[in-house]
């Protein structure tokens, strides 16, 4: 493992923790010529996810790339640090345990937005809005209603 700053190949590990009820392990490295403290994670190569897209071609699920999406859809929300990362691997389990190595990218895109609408509302529609792509402000107006509707509580008027 290359150090970020220097690029030393040698490092030492200073910490060193189990996440995810061991399935990862998370390293604090210190280098050896700059000690630079970086983090590496550890995990066990699990069965290849291969992601099926709209357009019909496939792509490796990307665990990582769907922790960053749901980040972005909760940034500067009041939620726990770590949030998009448990939904990711809430996500990531809920699809393995599926059984099917294949999945449509639109199982992801849904059990994005359930998780987000669990997590926090406004990152939901942030996530809803570009993951469907209202094509106006009533579809848009459709889906918060919706949200309000889950909650029992009318919509405001606007
Ligand atoms: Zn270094």
């Amino acid at each position: 493992m290359r150090c970020p700053q220097c690029g030393g190949r040698e490092s030492r590990v200073v910490d060193s923790r189990d996440l995810d009820e061991a399935a990862t392990i998370r390293r604090r490295r210190e280098c050896a010529s700059c000690s630079t403290r970086f983090t590496t994670y550890e995990r066990l190569e699990a069965a290849r996810l291969v992601v099926l897209k709209r357009d019909g071609t496939r792509q490796d699920f990307d665990r990582d790339k769907l922790a960053s999406g749901l980040r972005k859809a909760l940034t500067r929300r009041p939620v726990p640090d770590g949030a998009a990362d448990q939904a990711a691997d809430e996500i990531e389990a809920e699809l393995r345990a599926g059984g099917t190595s294949e999945i449509p990218s639109s199982r992801i895109g849904a059990l994005s937005m359930d998780k987000l609408r669990q997590i926090d509302q406004i990152a939901y529609i942030r996530f809803a809005s570009v993951y469907q792509s209202f094509e106006d402000l009533e579809a848009l107006k459709r889906e918060v209603d919706r949200v309000y509707a889950e909650r029992g509580v009318p919509a405001p008027k606007v």
